[in-house]
């Protein structure tokens, strides 16, 4: 799937729209989420052109691979979450139509704050 340039995350990337910044460094960038679904709803994305996870994993450089998930561990010490000071949280990523993925640029929610309940709706 080709990288759409014009979607929010891109925007929020290039500075066009704002966000409530929780974390960033060179390869990374996390805010809060704007329609929480937790107490913790922090979206962190990669700040390359990926869709998905899939296509993170299949066409990112080893560096940006490693370097996003160290930032992933920062990021959730720094939410409290985490299992050394925090109750823990939930990572998801959602992909293309049946993964019910809103914007094309590849993220994770990170979730916590409370227990947030089966992993999936069972229905
Ligand atoms: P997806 O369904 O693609 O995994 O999730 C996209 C998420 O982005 C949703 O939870 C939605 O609330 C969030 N979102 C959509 N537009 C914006 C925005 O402009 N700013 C922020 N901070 N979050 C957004």
């Amino acid at each position: 799937m080709t990288y759409d340039t014009g979607n929010i995350f891109a925007k929020i990337l290039r500075g066009e729209l704002p966000c409530n910044k929780v974390y960033e460094d060179d390869c990374a960038l996390a805010f809060h989420d704007i329609r929480p679904q937790a107490p913790v709803h922090v979206l962190v994305i990669p700040k390359g052109a990926y869709v998905s996870y899939d296509d993170f994993a299949a066409n990112a450089p080893d560096a940006e691979i490693l370097d996003f998930t160290r930032a992933v561990a920062r990021l959730t010490r720094e939410l409290g979450v985490d299992l050394d000071s925090g109750h823990g949280y939930r990572a998801i990523t959602n992909a293309g139509e049946h993964g019910v993925q809103e914007v094309p640029h590849f993220h994770l929610h990170i979730l916590g704050g409370r227990n947030i309940g089966r992993m999936i709706d069972p229905a």
